[in-house]
C-alpha cells in the first residue's frame, strides 16, 4: 500500500496563525489595489467613503470597508452591466464565464482567469485530499455540472489525479434508480453529492430493494452537502437508517460566487476553509460588529486571489459560528459551523426558528432523523403556526397520521410553537430550487 501523505500541501496548511495573517494581509493588499484600479463597483463604493487602498494598514483597518450584499450587485445587472461591475479584467483574459443558481433570485455571472482557475484548484486538491481523495481515485459526482463552482473544483481533481465519472446520468430524485445502477457497477472509490440528490439515491434503494450500504461498500468517502448542509440529524440517518460507516461520512460544499470550498476533516468540527486564500469575519447579525470565536453571526468573506471578478467583504448571508483554534487534525485554517440562512430565520409568535432547530430535535428521532422538510413564511412579521411540508416514509412503522402527530408533538415541547404540517410522500414533493430543495419557501415574496 502507498504511504500517502496526510497533507495535499502541508507547509500552507499548518502555517501559524502569525504568518498565515500576514500572507492574508499581502494578498488582500493586492487584491485592494485591483477592484479600486479595475472594478467600476468597488471604486464607486471606495470613493463614496473616502478610501483608498493605502487607507487600508492592517486586518484591523479593513474593518472599516463596506460589506457588500447581492442586491447592490443585481440592481447593476439589472442596468445592463451582467457582471454588476465587478469584473477587473479585459474580456480576452477571461478563462472561463460561469453563474450562480440563483438560489434567491437572478444567478450572478462571474469570471475567472487562468491563474484564478489554478488558485481554486489548489483550494480544491488540498481539501479533497483531506477528506481522502487520492490519485486513481473514481469519482462519482453525481450532481452534474450543477452551477460554476464545477470550475474551481474539476481543475482540483484533476491535480490530484481523480477520475471522475461525469454527465452519464441525470440523477435527480426521478433519475434515481440509475444512481444505484451505477454505483453497484462502476465501483467508485470516492463520492461527493448534493443532499437532494444523495436522498432521491436512498429513496431509490428503497424502490429496487438495494441496501444503501451495499451499493456504497465501494465507497472510502462520501462527501455530502453541496448546496445544502449536512446536519446532525442527517447524519444520524445516513449511519442508523442507510448504514453507512460514520468515517465515510463528510461535509462538504461550497459557492459559486466567492469560489470558496468548505470542508470537514476526519475531526469532524466544522468545515475547513483555505484561509490564505479567502478572509473570513464573522459579524453581528444586528450591530454588524466582529463576534467573538465560535459566536453566530454572519459569514462574510474576502477572495484573496480571484482577479476577475472578486468579491470584497462579501454579505454571504449565512449565519454561522468560526473557530480559529488549530484543529486536531493540526491544520491551522479555522472551521465555519453552519446555522442557517438570514432570510431562513422564520418569526413564529415572537421566538426566532431556523431550519436547522427544527433539525436538531429529530437527531435521535429515527422516525424523523434526517428527513427532509421545508418551512414556509407565509407572513412577512409574525407567524402563529410553524407550516411545513415534511416526507413521510412508510418504513418507519408509523402511519401518516401518527408521524404528523410525532413531529408536532415534538416541536410543540421542544420549541413550544403549534404546526401546520402537510406530510408528503417524496423529495421530488418538496419545492426546489435546481439541484436543491428548499430549507424556506417564502410565499411573501411577490414574483
Ligand atoms: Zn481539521
Amino acid at each position: 500500500m502507498v504511504d500517502w501523505r496526510k497533507y495535499w500541501n502541508e507547509s500552507i496548511e499548518t502555517i501559524s496563525r502569525q504568518d498565515l495573517r500576514r500572507v492574508q494581509f499581502k494578498r488582500l493588499n493586492k487584491q485592494l489595489n485591483n477592484i479600486y484600479h479595475n472594478s467600476s463597483y468597488y471604486r464607486g463604493i471606495m470613493r463614496k467613503i473616502g478610501i483608498s487602498p493605502e487607507d487600508i494598514k492592517s486586518l484591523e483597518d479593513f474593518t472599516k470597508f463596506p460589506v457588500t450584499y447581492k442586491d447592490s450587485v443585481r440592481e447593476l445587472i439589472s442596468a445592463g452591466d451582467p457582471f454588476g461591475g465587478l469584473l477587473c479584467i479585459p474580456f480576452e483574459d477571461i478563462k472561463s464565464i460561469y453563474s450562480t443558481t440563483g438560489t434567491t433570485g437572478i444567478p450572478s455571472i462571474h469570471a475567472m482567469t487562468k491563474e484564478n482557475q489554478e488558485y481554486a484548484a489548489e483550494q480544491t486538491a488540498r481539501l479533497t485530499w483531506m477528506q481522502g481523495f487520492r490519485p486513481g481515485d473514481v469519482l462519482f459526482w453525481p450532481p452534474v455540472r450543477w452551477n460554476g463552482f464545477i470550475f474551481g473544483v474539476t481543475p482540483g481533481l484533476e491535480r490530484i489525479g481523480v477520475v471522475s465519472i461525469t454527465n452519464i446520468l441525470y440523477p435527480l430524485p426521478n433519475y434515481a434508480d440509475k444512481m444505484v445502477y451505477a454505483l453497484k457497477h462502476l465501483h467508485p472509490d470516492v463520492m461527493a453529492a448534493p443532499i437532494v440528490i444523495f436522498d432521491g439515491f436512498l429513496e431509490a434503494c428503497k424502490r429496487v430493494g438495494e441496501k444503501p450500504a451495499e451499493v456504497c461498500e465501494s465507497l472510502r468517502t462520501i462527501s455530502i452537502g453541496y448546496g445544502d448542509v449536512l446536519t446532525n440529524s442527517y447524519r444520524q440517518k445516513l449511519i442508523k437508517e442507510a448504514e453507512l460507516e460514520p468515517e465515510k461520512i463528510f461535509s462538504g460544499g461550497g459557492a459559486a460566487d466567492t469560489m470558496i470550498h468548505l470542508a470537514e476533516c476526519e475531526v469532524r468540527e466544522g468545515t475547513h476553509i483555505c484561509e490564505d486564500l479567502y478572509l473570513a469575519e464573522i459579524l453581528d447579525l444586528d450591530t454588524k460588529e466582529p463576534v467573538g470565536e465560535n459566536e453566530r453571526g454572519e459569514l462574510i468573506l474576502s477572495n484573496l486571489y480571484m482577479r476577475g471578478t472578486p468579491l470584497i467583504r462579501w454579505g454571504s448571508e449565512d449565519i454561522s459560528t468560526f473557530s480559529r483554534e488549530t484543529c486536531k487534525c493540526g491544520r491551522t485554517h479555522g472551521r465555519a459551523t453552519w446555522i442557517g440562512r438570514t432570510g431562513f430565520q422564520l418569526n413564529i409568535m415572537g421566538k426566532w426558528i431556523l431550519p436547522l432547530d427544527v433539525d436538531d430535535l429529530f437527531i435521535d428521532v429515527p422516525e424523523a432523523a434526517g428527513v427532509p422538510f421545508t418551512l414556509f413564511k407565509y407572513k412577512k412579521d409574525v407567524m402563529e403556526k410553524l407550516k411545513m411540508k415534511m416526507v413521510y416514509d412508510g418504513s418507519k412503522g408509523l402511519t401518516k397520521e401518527e408521524f404528523r402527530e410525532k413531529v408536532s408533538g415534538i416541536i410543540k415541547e421542544k420549541l413550544g410553537v403549534e404546526t401546520d404540517i402537510e406530510i408528503v410522500d417524496s423529495i421530488d414533493d418538496l419545492p426546489k430550487i435546481a439541484h436543491k430543495y428548499k430549507r424556506v419557501e417564502d410565499l411573501t415574496k411577490e414574483s
